[in-house]
């Protein structure tokens, strides 16, 4: 099946996006050792991106890193290995897989889900770089299929699907071996943004139903409404690419309550200003400050109130209870 026109300029902001995150990369704000092998043409991005895309990966690290947390500590020794799932929805090119410490590595299955170009070229890269496929365990290089756009390792499966068919997604994922009673990490970074305010609804209507012990994180733009709110989304992310669900979801009330609304048990959503004021880790937050000279604040500010996280959560299994925005005090 081919993609629709308007689908090919939405793969291309996975590019666009890979290309800020190793701008980061490179200069030190985080580290990422995986990415460049999926970057082509590498370019420095100006320290305002560079600031808001190292607050979004940090930010998405310390949650990631707090699911791990919570359920390793329910856990009994010697039971550690396979008992939570990661599912990304829109994974692009993201290298989160390939950044996660052994230890949570070992931990978890992985899943990630895109259009079948998009998991056919990152199929592709994951084959041709030994650095990334020994990652993958021995012999995974076998279980790569760059044509089909399919990885299948006990570790990382990578699977194209079309989110706007969500009987598909689901039918895919079992196929695959995911275990909807396993806590599960959804991660939806940039990405529902760009269907048409039904889809999306209905990716967070079947993921509420379709699983029982998870925690759906979500990193989008809001605020659409406010002059600069249309000048930004113009000139930042979307390249041509309209942002299909920001009226249904201008803001953070309703993304909450999208959740809310379809089988969610509890959310929580928080603007970029208060996340990097409050909730990101201050020593990195300090090192961070100092790589770049830095004089664009009302921009800076104006351009975080337009991005948000929301985080969802349903616990049937209590696992989940400590999860969500822990604040970090300086
Ligand atoms: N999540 C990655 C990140 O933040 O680095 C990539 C984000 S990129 C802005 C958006 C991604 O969502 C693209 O890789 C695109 O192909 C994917 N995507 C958008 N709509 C999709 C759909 N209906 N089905 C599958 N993938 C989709």
């Amino acid at each position: 099946t081919l993609s629709r026109g308007g689908d090919i300029s939405v793969q291309g902001t996975n590019d666009d996006a890979q290309i800020s995150k190793l701008s980061c990369a490179k200069l030190g704000y985080y580290r990422d050792d995986f990415l460049k092998y999926f970057v082509r043409r590498s370019s420095r991005r100006s320290p305002l991106i560079n600031r808001g895309y190292f607050a979004r990966v940090l930010a998405l690290r310390q949650l990631l890193q707090q699911f791990f947390d919570v359920i390793s500590q329910e856990t009994v020794a010697g039971e550690e290995q396979n008992i939570v799932q990661i599912l990304s929805l829109g994974a692009g090119f993201d290298t989160t897989f390939f950044n996660v410490e052994a230890k949570d590595r070992k931990k978890a299955r992985w899943f990630e889900v895109d259009f079948k170009e998009v998991t056919q070229r990152k199929a592709a890269i994951i084959a041709a770089n030994a650095p990334l496929h020994e990652e993958l365990g021995p012999g995974a290089k076998e279980s790569i299929h760059p044509g089909e756009g399919r990885i299948q390792t006990e570790a990382l499966t990578v699977l194209p699907a079309d989110l706007r068919d969500v009987k598909g997604v689901e039918a895919a994922l079992l196929a695959a071996g995911f275990n909807p009673q396993l806590p599960t990490y959804v991660l939806a970074e940039c990405v529902l943004v760009y269907m048409e305010a039904e889809e999306s609804a209905s990716v967070v209507r079947w993921l509420g139903s379709f699983l029982s012990t998870a925690a759906c994180i979500v990193y989008e733009q809001i605020k659409p409404g406010d002059a600069f709110g249309r000048q930004m989304l113009t000139n930042l992310e979307c390249r041509g690419c309209p942002l299909r669900g920001l009226q249904a979801t201008p803001d953070l009330k309703a993304h909450q309550d999208r959740f809310l609304s379809n089988g969610w048990q509890r959310a929580d959503a928080k603007d970029m200003t208060t996340i990097y004021r409050a909730y990101l880790d201050p020593a990195e937050k300090r090192r961070a400050e100092r790589l770049e000279i830095f004089d664009e604040f009302e921009e800076w500010h104006m351009i975080q109130d337009h991005y948000c996280i929301v985080y969802a959560v349903n616990d049937a299994s209590g696992h989940l209870r400590d999860f969500g925005f822990k604040q970090k005090t300086p």
